[in-house]
C-alpha cells in the first residue's frame, strides 16, 4: 500500500487522497486522476488495479488520484455534493456561470474543495503528462501539446483521438492544466459497453506506457 503525500476532506467528510510512485532518480512526472465525474467510477477501478502491479522498477514518477470526487461517486452523480460539474469549476480564461444544472460549474470559478486541490499541486508541480479517466465516450481527447501522447494512446488502446470534444467546456481541467498552462493533457474517455476486464486489457497498456516508457 502507497502512502498519500496529500490530502483532503470533501464536504461529506470523504478522504481525496494523492500517491506517489518513484523511484529516486526518476525521470519524467505524470499525474493520473481518476472519477473528475461520479457516475465514471471505471478509472478508480483501472488505478487501484494498477497499484497492486509490481512497479518497483518504475522510470517515471506516477501522482495518483484515484478518486477526485468521493462525493459524486457514493451517489453516483456526475457532480460533487454542491451539485457542481467539477470539470467545469477551473479559473480558467474562458470561466462562465452555466446555467444548465447537468454541467453547472458553480457560482465562481475554483468554488469546490475537489477543484482546490488540483490547483494546489499544480501550483507546486508541474507534470510532464495528465491523463484524466472519464466515461463513457470511446476517444482520446487531449488539450495542450498532446498531439504526439494522444496518437500513442490510441494506438494503444484502439479509441479514436479527437482534439475537440465537440462542444464548448468553459472552465474544464483540460483548459486550465493543457491549453492555459501548456501541460500535455489527455483526457480519456472509456467506452460504456465494455466489461471492467476488457477495459484493464485495453489500458493497463496506456499507465505502462506512462510509467516505464514515455
Ligand atoms: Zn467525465
Amino acid at each position: 500500500m502507497y502512502k498519500a503525500i496529500k490530502t483532503a476532506k470533501t464536504k461529506l467528510n470523504n478522504k481525496i487522497e494523492l500517491f506517489e510512485i518513484k523511484n529516486s532518480n526518476y525521470d519524467k512526472t505524470v499525474l493520473i486522476i481518476g472519477v473528475f465525474h461520479g457516475e465514471e467510477p471505471q478509472g478508480e477501478y483501472l488505478i487501484n488495479k494498477y497499484l497492486k502491479e509490481d512497479l518497483s522498477e518504475i522510470k517515471n514518477r506516477l501522482l495518483i488520484i484515484p478518486c477526485l470526487n468521493p462525493d459524486g461517486k457514493n451517489v453516483n452523480k456526475r457532480q460533487n455534493a454542491n451539485g457542481i460539474d467539477l470539470n467545469r469549476n477551473f479559473p480558467t480564461k474562458n470561466w462562465e456561470k452555466i446555467e444548465n444544472p447537468e454541467y453547472f460549474g458553480g457560482e465562481k470559478p475554483a468554488s469546490e474543495i475537489e477543484t482546490q486541490f488540483m490547483i494546489d499541486i499544480l501550483s507546486e508541480i508541474k507534470p510532464d503528462a495528465i491523463l484524466s479517466i472519464h466515461a463513457p465516450f470511446k476517444v482520446v481527447n487531449y488539450d495542450g501539446p498532446a498531439k504526439t501522447l494522444a496518437e500513442k494512446i490510441s494506438k494503444i488502446t484502439g479509441y479514436p483521438v479527437q482534439a475537440d470534444i465537440g462542444y464548448p467546456t468553459p472552465g474544464s481541467f483540460g483548459n486550465y492544466a493543457g491549453v492555459e498552462r501548456q501541460i500535455p493533457t489527455i483526457t480519456l474517455e472509456l467506452p460504456e459497453n465494455e466489461t471492467n476486464e476488457e477495459l484493464w486489457l485495453k489500458n493497463k497498456p496506456v499507465i505502462n506506457y506512462l510509467a516505464f516508457e514515455y
